[in-house]
């Protein structure tokens, strides 16, 4: 077979995943494939972006790339979570963490899942999910999650990072292997007669591939502006569009989650870095302004007479109908985004990859699985959507038009609307996730750290006395097993030494 050629257009995070992911995957099968990615130097990457799920170690691991070899120069910490804050007014329900998942949390989930029905239906009893979950104990005493040897179970992490340097490392990796880095600006996109992309014509000449990839950004050059592939806008129930963001000095102690805090038309992000903090405030232009949101975080981050200069990042939130189109493949914010809010686009990026090499070799390298792929990837982001959009459904600030807006939504999916009332009922929604096959999207446990840790249950008035089958749980076993177990782990700062 001819070596075919894959032309990705876009050298921000999707762009070098791309590049690097594509090149092993294909590569290492036998499939002889040369991958060049071009990038105009006058458009800068969109440079934020710098937290992940776990799917990203799975990314270094298949790139064969250790902690050590990248984590210290992208200034990486790990993270075990996200906590959220502010985002419910009910009792006892102005935090919770959402973990991500451990070996050891398949002894104390059941307890978990198993209280919070018993509450929904009723009993006193604890349903509050920090008290269930490893990493939940882990981020609270400031540990990592990395474990000494003699511990056997495995806990799952994602990381924070640098968005630039972590470009500039996968780019060197790219070039050193075999990667053609062509830097100039592409200025038109010729189509051929039966609609797919021609070539490129750049300010150094045309470009001829078999696969274009766009990775283009929010710009979306390809796919939407040459092949016109329609947007799909998620406005009517995410109503964030806009970001004000600004760096910040870095903690002496790094927390090993990133924090979600509610302000007055959004929420804040903190993300910490080895060598600054992040901070971000994601907010709806619906109901404020830049300069307005600019006031709110600078105030809540005391920086109201600094002179560091904040960055305003307007964001399309969306995705296109079809991610691969013709001959072109759409990898990154050129896809679509759904807000930062789980920091689920470099994942979705990954999933992407992996999905097109999966369906372009099993089509013998054409277009036979493409609409099966852009079914499996339109999936994906409309289940993860529905997750997002919970966040704000289910809140209960009361305190501006924003929040009362959210809260007052009624542009749900039907799914959605069954999880929800499922929850209402009593009843079991791992059953629900399972028949509407959204499990894989975002697991039970993350359904139900989110209801539980928003305290949607009866109103503790009307809650009685669990009986026996209710308090079979003993959550003084439960804390101190979870507590014993978290004495394995190192702290953060003797994991980021060794990493
Ligand atoms: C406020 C905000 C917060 C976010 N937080 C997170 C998070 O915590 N976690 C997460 O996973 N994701 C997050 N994201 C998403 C994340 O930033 C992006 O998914 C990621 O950076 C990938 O961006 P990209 O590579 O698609 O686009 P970009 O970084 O915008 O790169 C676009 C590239 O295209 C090139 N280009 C454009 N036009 C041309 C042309 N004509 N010719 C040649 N080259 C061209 C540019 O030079 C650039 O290299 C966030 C996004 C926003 C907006």
């Amino acid at each position: 077979m001819m070596k075919k050629v894959i032309t990705i257009v876009g050298g921000g995070t999707a762009g070098w995943m791309a590049a690097t992911l594509i090149n092993k995957v294909l590569n290492e099968e036998n499939i002889q494939v040369q991958v060049n990615l071009v990038e105009s130097p006058e458009i800068s990457t969109i440079g934020v972006g710098e937290g992940s799920t776990p799917q990203l170690k799975n990314f270094f691991q298949q790139l064969g790339i250790a902690e050590y070899e990248w984590m210290k120069c992208c200034q990486a910490t790990y993270k075990l979570g996200i906590k959220f804050s502010g985002w419910s007014s009910r009792a006892e329900s102005d935090s919770y963490f959402h973990p991500f998942i451990s070996q050891v949390d398949d002894q104390t989930a059941p307890a978990f899942f198993f209280n919070s029905q018993m509450r929904r239906k009723g009993a006193d009893v604890i349903g509050h999910p920090d008290t269930f979950f490893l990493n939940s104990y882990l981020a609270k005493q400031g540990l990592s999650p990395i474990a000494r040897n003699n511990f056997p179970f495995e806990t799952a992490y994602g990381y924070h990072f640098d968005a630039g340097l972590l470009g500039q490392f996968l780019r060197d990796y790219a070039v050193k292997n075999a990667i053609k880095h062509i830097q100039t600006k592409v200025e038109n996109v010729h189509l051929a007669h039966d609609g797919s992309i021609a070539y490129l014509e750049t300010t150094k000449g045309e470009l001829q591939s078999d696969i274009f990839i766009d990775c283009t950004g929010f710009n979306g050059l390809l796919i939407q502006k040459a092949l016109k592939v329609p947007f799909i806008d998620f406005s009517d129930n995410l109503f964030n569009d806009s970001a004000v963001v600004l760096p910040t000095e870095s903690l002496e102690k790094k927390p090993t989650y990133t924090g979600a805090s509610t302000l007055k038309n959004g929420w804040l992000w903190s993300i910490p870095l080895r060598n600054r903090t992040g901070s971000g405030y994601v907010y709806s232009s619906q109901f404020t302004d830049s300069d307005l949101a600019e006031t709110e975080l600078r105030n809540s981050l005391g920086l109201i007479d600094s002179e560091i200069e904040a960055r305003h990042i307007k964001m399309k939130v969306g995705r296109i109908q079809s991610h691969w189109y013709k001959n072109c493949l759409a990898v990154g914010l050129s896809q679509g985004f759904i807000e930062p809010l789980e920091a689920t686009a470099l994942h979705l990026v990954q999933e992407t990859i992996q999905n097109f090499c999966a369906a372009y070799k099993a089509g013998n390298y054409t277009n036979q699985h493409q609409s099966r792929f852009n079914q499996v990837i339109n999936n994906r982001f409309e289940g993860i959507r529905d997750y997002i959009v919970a966040h704000y459904r289910v809140n209960s600030r009361n305190d501006s038009e924003y929040w009362r807006a959210n809260a007052n939504n009624n542009h749900l999916s039907n799914n959605l609307v069954q999880i929800l009332q499922t929850w209402m009922a009593g009843d079991n929604i791992t059953q629900v996730l399972e028949q509407l096959k959204l499990s894989q999207y975002y697991a039970s446990y993350s359904w139900h750290c989110l209801l539980a840790g928003y305290g949607i249950y009866p109103d503790s008035s009307q809650l009685l006395a669990p009986n026996e089958e209710a308090s079979q749980h003993n959550i003084d076993e439960i804390k101190d097993f979870i507590t014993r177990c978290s004495m394995n782990f190192l702290e953060h700062q003797e994991a980021l030494d060794l990493s």
